[in-house]
């Protein structure tokens, strides 16, 4: 399993190509702001296909280039509860996201809830519901090979925000809680922002000082 990582964006998000193996299907996941060529690239150097766009929640940094895959026809998988933000790509606070032009929404061609499960080619994806900076916020974990991108929810050092429109930091706390016990502490985590590739065992420390 490869998960290959970009940062784009006024708000430095990641986006990730995610594989078993070169040569077969693949998962983009949150095709942020400017990361459309490299995620293209990034398919076609490893001789990958897009099977769809998995979208952690529905954060303008996160799904503002969603519908330039759905235009190819890439389908749009995303969990239940930002469906509103994925219709229309909303960047709520122009101090940190400037006033970007408006992009064309997406409908998702899957919407999955907690205890869903998903596969591209051999990687089989359990999702977990953990809203809190988000309605929306869904981790997906890949179990058999130990891997969990996890969005906003928690960080190498550190946790999403919850002073945004709609979130909710009890709900967080709670997700938190929930994926420090039911992760592997072995589990590699891919967040939204900041480095990837820690394991839960290095990030819990740090996500603990804000619980
Ligand atoms: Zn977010």
């Amino acid at each position: 399993m490869k998960i290959l990582g970009g940062t784009f964006g006024p708000v430095a998000t990641n986006s990730y190509v995610v594989f078993a193996h070169d040569g077969g299907p693949a998962l983009v996941v949150d095709p942020a702001a400017g990361s459309h060529d490299w995620l293209a690239h990034t398919l076609a150097a490893h001789d990958l296909t897009a099977e769809a766009v998995w979208a952690t929640h529905g954060h303008w940094d996160h799904v503002v280039e969603a519908y330039r895959w759905a235009d190819k026809g890439i389908p749009i998988w995303a969990g239940t509860g930002d469906e509103e933000w994925l219709a229309a790509p909303a960047p709520f606070n122009p101090a940190l996201f400037g006033n970007p032009p408006v992009t064309p929404g997406v409908i998702p061609a899957r919407i999955l809830g907690d205890g869903d499960r998903f596969s591209v080619g051999t990687l089989d994806f359990v999702v977990m519901h953990t809203p809190g900076h988000s309605p929306g916020c869904h981790v997906a974990v890949e179990e058999t090979h130990g891997e969990a991108i996890v969005g906003d929810l928690i960080f190498a050092q550190g946790i999403g925000r919850t002073d945004f429109p709609r979130s909710s930091h009890t709900d967080m706390i709670s997700s938190l809680h929930r994926v420090i016990d039911e992760l592997p502490p072995a589990t590699r985590i891919y967040p939204g922002h900041g480095p990837w590739g820690v394991t839960m065992e290095e990030a819990t420390p740090w996500t603990r000082m804000f619980m």
